[in-house]
């Protein structure tokens, strides 16, 4: 029998849509992913991104701050206690084209759904050195509002890799707590991504020191302290030198977690998921809704994902009591009172 809902995904997106939905009595199924070292390599493991980081001290409703995997699992805890069924494989392969819609796993089911919500989230970018996965989380990181803030990086030189307005956003962020910032970039100031005003604010800024034509060769560090500089090479002559940094934060673009669909819904150049009306979660196809950071390319918030977790649920709940793609006679829930 076909569920009404299957929620592919397990951040904070997957796991407010699974809360939600069960709520409305939609019974939800939530496909997490897999454990694997293969995800773990790629920082696609279940529980999403927060999971993958330390403290959390920018969640509503943890005045003192909640480890990311305690939240995350909270947040699992709870969507399973209100009645969602949970898989623990990847989904390796979607069938858009029929109703209900087919979704199958890497443990070879075939499962049919109503409706589906998308909350496959992105992956950070990384330059792949052997020594930046060594430092992560200490020192490493993708995510300087996530974790700018850490003791560890206050009144310390920091480094920031790229030359897009993430690195600009994130590198004038830092300045608040480090010391200095090193804004790594391998071309010139001319030819940075980021937009001029992003380049003006942040090369005017008098703690940034630009390293430009430069790639970031190694990180080092020790065990005891973790991560404690990086060897920078300048790119036209080859030249290394030495920059003392407690942290390096990695700005060099993030991948929408989209592949599985493969091509089926529709996206943006970068990947994202385009929605179809604005402040709402409908996808290219009818009955297949996408909330967090797979259709978000401007926030990237756990908690704006949460909420568009939210209101991609709202949505499929409506959308399957309009379409009367339920069986007759079938209750569902009656969150909505918008028109
Ligand atoms: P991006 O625009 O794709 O820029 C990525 C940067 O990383 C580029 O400068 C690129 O260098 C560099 N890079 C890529 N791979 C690298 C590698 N392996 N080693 C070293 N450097 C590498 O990504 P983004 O900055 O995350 O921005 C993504 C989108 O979000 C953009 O559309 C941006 O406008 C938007 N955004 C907007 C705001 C805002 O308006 N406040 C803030 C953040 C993001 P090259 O330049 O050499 O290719």
């Amino acid at each position: 029998m076909a569920e009404k809902v299957i929620i592919i995904g397990s951040g904070p997106a997957g796991w407010t849509a699974a809360i939600y939905a069960a709520r409305a009595n939609l019974h939800p199924v939530v496909i997490e992913g897999a454990i694997s070292e293969e995800n773990r390599l790629a920082g696609t493991l279940p529980l999403g991104q927060l999971n993958l980081t330390t403290e959390v001290e920018n969640f509503p409703g943890f005045p003192k701050g909640i480890l990311g995997p305690e939240l995350m699992m909270n947040m699992r805890e709870q969507a399973e206690g209100c009645g969602t069924r949970i898989i623990t494989e990847d989904v390796s392969d979607v069938d858009l084209s029929v109703r209900p819609f087919k979704v199958t796993d890497t443990a070879g089911t075939t499962h049919e759904a109503y409706s589906l919500i998308i909350a496959t989230g992105a992956s950070a970018n990384y330059i792949g050195l052997d020594s930046e996965s060594r430092f992560k989380n200490r020192g490493v990181s993708a995510c300087a509002v996530c974790d700018g803030a850490l003791p560890r990086f206050r009144k310390r030189p920091l480094v920031v890799v790229g030359g897009g307005d993430s690195a600009c956003e994130e590198g004038t962020y830092l300045t608040k707590f480090a010391s200095e910032v090193h804004l790594v970039y391998r071309k010139s100031r001319a030819e940075m991504r980021a937009s001029p005003v992003m380049v003006d604010r942040i090369t005017a800024n008098p703690k940034v020191r630009p390293e430009w034509h430069s790639v970031v060769e190694e990180v080092l560090g020790d065990d005891e302290r973790g991560m404690t500089g990086v060897r920078l090479k300048d790119v036209r002559t080859g030249e290394t030198r030495t920059v003392e940094a407690a942290g390096m934060f990695v700005a060099i673009g993030h991948t929408p977690n989209t592949k599985f669909l493969k091509g089926q819904v529709e996206t943006d150049p970068q990947g994202f998921i385009k929605l179809t009306e604005p402040f709402r979660t409908m996808t290219s196809v009818d009955g297949v809704f996408a909330a967090g950071d797979v259709a978000d390319p401007i926030y990237k918030q756990a908690i704006t994902a949460a909420g568009m977790g939210c209101k991609a649920a709202l949505d499929a709940e409506r959308w399957l009591a309009h379409h009367h793609k339920l069986p007759a006679g079938e209750p569902h829930g009656s969150q909505w009172n918008v028109g």
